[in-house]
C-alpha cells in the first residue's frame, strides 16, 4: 500500500462534471488501497477573475486583503470535491490551508512555506479518508491566509507530499507529459517517460511550463518523485526524479526555448575595475532579472558588455542604463527585443564531448546566425533572431533524433 498525493490543475476541475471524474480517479486510487491526499487548483479562470475583481477596486490591492481573496478559489474546489467523493461512497474531508497548518512565512502573494503540521491529515488517513487540500495557501505565524504565488498548488503538493514522506506526488494536468520539446513547434516532439529534476529545472526556466519552478526545486531538494500525468487520458505520464547512474542516459533529453528575450549591449565601456557592477547594479536594483550575460576580451583599452533581460522589462532597462552608459564613457548603448533563445539540455552532455559542436554545426547548415552561447554542465544555449526560433528547434531536434525513445 502507497501514500500517493495528487494535485489536479484548474483545468481539471473547471467544471462539475469535471470535478466528477476527478473524484472517480482518486475514489479508484482508494480501492487499489493506497492511502490518498488531494491537492486542488481553483476551478480554471477562477484566479484571474479574483483578480480581476479587485483591480476593478484599486489599482494595487493591498498583497494581504489580495490573499484572503485569491485563496476562495481553492476554498470551492475542495468542499465541491469531498462533496463529490462522498456521493461514490468514497470518505474525505477538506481543509484549507490554514486548517492543516501549512504554516508560511508573511510574504503575501508569493509567501514561501516553512513547515506543514501533518498530524491531523495522517489521523484522517489512518481512518480511512481521502484527505482533499486547497492548493496555493497558507497561513503566517499570526494567523494571516497567505498564498504562494501563481501556479503555487503544485508546490503545496510537493510540500505535502515530502512532509508525508510519500511514495509518490502525481501531477495531473491538461498535458499528459513533459515533451522532448513543445509539440506545437515540432509535431514529432515525443513524451518523455522519465526525466531528472536538473533537467526538468532547465527545462521548466527556459519556458516549458508544466510545472511551477519552485515544485520542481522543492521535490528535488526533499527527493520526492513526481509524475506529471493528464487528467483526461490514461497513461504513465513523465516521472521527474534523481539521475540513475546505472541508467544509459541520453545526451540531450530536450530542447527548451523562450521566445521572450531581449539583449542589451553597451558598447566601447573602459575595460577596469566596476564596470560589471556599475553596468547591472542599477539594473539589479530595478529589480530586473538579468539572465546570460557576455563580457568581450577587451581589443583597445575598452570592451563590450552584453546581456539579456526578459522582453517586458526592455525599455525599462535601456531607460535605466542611458546614463548610465554616457556616465561611464561608453561609446554607445544598442539593443535588439527580437531575439530568442534556445537550449538543448541533458545530463548525458556530462560524459559526452562534441556536444555543443553538433549543435552549432546543425544551426549552421540552416543558415542561422548565433548571436551569444552559454553553457553549462547540463546545457548549451544559444540567441538567435526570432523569426528562427521554429526553424532552429526543428534541426535540432531532427540532429539528436529526439522523436527516437532511447533503447
Ligand atoms: N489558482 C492558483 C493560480 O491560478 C494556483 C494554482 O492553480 O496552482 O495560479
Ligand atoms: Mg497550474
Amino acid at each position: 500500500m502507497a501514500l500517493i498525493v495528487q494535485k489536479y490543475g484548474g483545468t481539471s476541475v473547471g467544471s462539475p462534471e469535471r470535478i466528477r471524474h476527478v473524484a472517480e480517479k482518486v475514489s479508484a486510487a482508494r480501492q487499489r488501497g493506497d492511502d490518498v491526499v488531494v491537492v486542488v487548483s481553483a476551478m480554471s479562470g477562477e484566479t484571474d477573475r479574483l483578480v480581476g475583481l479587485a483591480h476593478q477596486l484599486a489599482p494595487r490591492p493591498e498583497p494581504r486583503e489580495l490573499d484572503v481573496l485569491l485563496s476562495t478559489g481553492e476554498q470551492v474546489t475542495i468542499a465541491l470535491l469531498s462533496i463529490a467523493l462522498q456521493k461514490l461512497g468514497c470518505a474525505a474531508r477538506s481543509y484549507t490551508g490554514a486548517q492543516v497548518r501549512i504554516l508560511t512565512d508573511n510574504a503575501f502573494n508569493k509567501a514561501r512555506i516553512r513547515d506543514i503540521d501533518e498530524a491531523a491529515v495522517r489521523k484522517d488517513l489512518s481512518a480511512g479518508r481521502v484527505v482533499v487540500v486547497a492548493g496555493f495557501q497558507g497561513v503566517d505565524e499570526d494567523g494571516n491566509i497567505t498564498t504562494l504565488g501563481r501556479g503555487g498548488s503544485d508546490t503545496t503538493a510537493v510540500a505535502l507530499a515530502a512532509a508525508l514522506k510519500a511514495d509518490e506526488c502525481q501531477i495531473y494536468t491538461d498535458v499528459d507529459g513533459v515533451y522532448t520539446t513543445d509539440p506545437r513547434v515540432v509535431p514529432q516532439a515525443r513524451r518523455l517517460a522519465r526525466i531528472t529534476f536538473e533537467e526538468m529545472l532547465e527545462m521548466a526556466s527556459l519556458g516549458s511550463k508544466v510545472l511551477q519552478i519552485r515544485s520542481v526545486e522543492f521535490a528535488g531538494k526533499y527527493n520526492v518523485p513526481l509524475r506529471v500525468l493528464s487528467s483526461f487520458q490514461e497513461g504513465e505520464g513523465t516521472l521527474i526524479s534523481f539521475e540513475e547512474s546505472q541508467m544509459e542516459q541520453p545526451v540531450i533529453s530536450g530542447i527548451a526555448f523562450n521566445r521572450d528575450e531581449a539583449k542589451i549591449t553597451v558598447v566601447g565601456v573602459p575595460d577596469q575595475p566596476g564596470v560589471a557592477y556599475g553596468i547591472l547594479g542599477p539594473i539589479a536594483n530595478a529589480n530586473i532579472e538579468v539572465d546570460m550575460i557576455v563580457q568581450n576580451v577587451a581589443a583597445d583599452a575598452t570592451t563590450d558588455f552584453t546581456f539579456t533581460v526578459h522582453r517586458r522589462d526592455y525599455s525599462q532597462a535601456i531607460d535605466i542604463l542611458r546614463d548610465v552608459a554616457s556616465g561611464m564613457g561608453a561609446r554607445e548603448l544598442t539593443g535588439d527585443n527580437k531575439i530568442v533563445k534556445i537550449s538543448i539540455v541533458g545530463v548525458g552532455m556530462r560524459s559526452h564531448a562534441g556536444i555543443a559542436s553538433k549543435m552549432f554545426q546543425t544551426l549552421s547548415k540552416e543558415g542561422i546566425n548565433i548571436r551569444m552561447i552559454s553553457t553549462s554542465e547540463i546545457k548549451v544555449s544559444v540567441v538567435v533572431d526570432e523569426k528562427y526560433l521554429e526553424l532552429g528547434v526543428r534541426a535540432l531536434h531532427d540532429a539528436f533524433e529526439l522523436e527516437r525513445a532511447p533503447k
